[in-house]
């Protein structure tokens, strides 16, 4: 029996004239396999204004209540392309996260999935239904509450759930027709991939290409479920994101990432003794927040600087644990930099050829873009740069690393 879950993003379900070119493609699927779960987002930009209204409802929205909130986004289109499908003479129904047996830990607004309990879709499946899952969205029984699964979720809904259905692939239908060697909004020349490793895929997601969630890569990784990035929009081969095999290209450098979505933070004249790094990220740790990178310099006189950066949304929450443990061990400020951004290469090849690293600082040194913090990885070089070299550095490397060419 073949299954397929697909899964359209928010450009995808943008209105219900959008709505209803899902509902013809999800047609056109029922008949060429036999079951076939579908996977929405919210409608395009839904979940900002959502998460504007809270914030304009109160400083600090409570979570639980914020993840009720934000998973309503994915009930208002789950519905609407059921009926559309039911008005076709198509057998469909809408679940939610907690109709779907999706369940997760307590973490409001990055719950992780636990389980999937798949009897229900398994029953209308067998029942022949086309069931239409709401994305995102998640139950936890420790709190007895809706949960969310961290912006860019539906995706790990849609390969979570082929995973415990033991699907034959999953579908990511976007709007852009695959992974490209960059964003192809910054770079026009980009180019379409034919394959992704999941390794690389993993890498590009982390340092920032939104095309896929990182929790949904994970979940492929290690459960080996193919996924194949596609357009809603237009036909085309897509790409697919696998296991690495012999076939695929093993090229030096696979793409440029780049995050703009990040803050530096400096907990400056730090009194260099042992344990003095400990106390500071043990002041961080157990947040929920994602430090990024690292840099201690060299102690003058007994101070020092250390430096890390975190995603902007954590940025406030950190500069406020910053400020607590400052007092505690005698440190003389902390300084906020929002205007950075990340860019990064990577490729599988870098790991059996050396001098990438050096070839990308000197093309931004020749473009006189200066760097602040540097990491590396076997299969990934980043730098943080400021905010608005972010592009042209993106640029710049896509050209120099030649990744437009084939
Ligand atoms: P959806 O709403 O369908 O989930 P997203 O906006 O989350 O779509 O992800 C698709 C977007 O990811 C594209 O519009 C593109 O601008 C961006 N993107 C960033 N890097 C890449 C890349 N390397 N390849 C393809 N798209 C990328
Ligand atoms: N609607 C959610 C978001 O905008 C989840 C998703 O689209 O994947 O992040
Ligand atoms: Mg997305």
């Amino acid at each position: 029996m073949s299954l397929i879950v697909q899964k359209y993003g928010g450009t995808s379900v943008a209105d219900v004239e959008h709505l209803k070119n899902v509902a013809r493609k999800v047609a056109e699927w029922k008949k060429k396999t036999d079951h076939l779960v579908v996977v929405l987002s919210a409608m395009a930009g839904e979940t900002n204004v959502l998460l504007r209204l809270a914030h304009e409802a109160c400083d600090n929205p409570d979570e639980r209540e914020m993840d009720m909130l934000l998973s309503s986004g994915e009930r208002v289109t789950i519905p609407l392309l059921a009926m559309i499908l039911k008005s076709r003479g198509i057998k469909a129904i809408s679940l939610t996260g907690r109709q779907s047996g999706i369940f997760t830990d307590g973490m409001h607004t990055r719950a992780r999935i636990k389980t999937i309990k798949t009897d229900s879709i398994k029953k209308y499946l067998d029942d022949d239904y086309v069931v239409v899952v709401a994305g995102f969205q998640g139950y936890s029984e420790e709190n007895d509450a809706v949960t969310t699964l961290g912006r860019g979720g539906s995706d790990t809904t849609a390969v979570a759930l082929a995973v415990a259905l033991g699907a034959d692939r999953c579908e990511i239908y976007t709007d852009v027709d695959g992974v490209y060697t960059t964003d192809p909004r910054v770079v026009p020349s980009a180019r379409r991939l034919h394959h992704v490793s999941y390794e690389e895929m993993l890498e590009m997601s982390g340092l920032g290409a939104k095309v896929l969630q990182i929790r949904s890569v994970e979940f492929a990784a290690k459960f080996g479920m193919p996924i194949l990035v596609k357009s809603s929009f237009q036909d085309g081969p897509g790409t697919w994101v696998k296991a690495e095999d012999a076939h695929m290209e093993k090229v030096l450098v696979a793409s440029v990432v780049y995050d703009k979505a990040q803050a530096k933070l400096t907990i400056a004249g730090v009194p260099d003794s042992p344990g003095i790094a400990a106390k500071i990220f043990g002041a961080i740790a157990g947040n929920g927040i994602n430090v990024d990178m690292i840099i201690q310099n060299i102690s003058v006189h007994g101070l020092t600087d250390i430096s890390l950066t975190v995603p902007t949304a954590d940025a406030k929450k950190t500069l406020d644990r910053l400020e607590a443990v400052k007092e505690e061990i005698n440190a003389r400020e902390v300084l906020t930099d929002g205007n950075i951004g990340k860019v990064s290469v990577v490729g599988v090849g870098m790991r059996s050829h050396p001098g990438v690293a050096a070839k990308m600082f000197s093309m931004l040194a020749d473009a006189g873009i200066s760097l602040q913090m540097i990491s590396t990885s076997e299969i990934k070089i980043s730098c943080i740069i400021n905010e608005e070299d972010v592009d042209r550095a993106v640029r710049m490397l896509h050209e120099g690393f030649e990744l437009g060419k084939e």
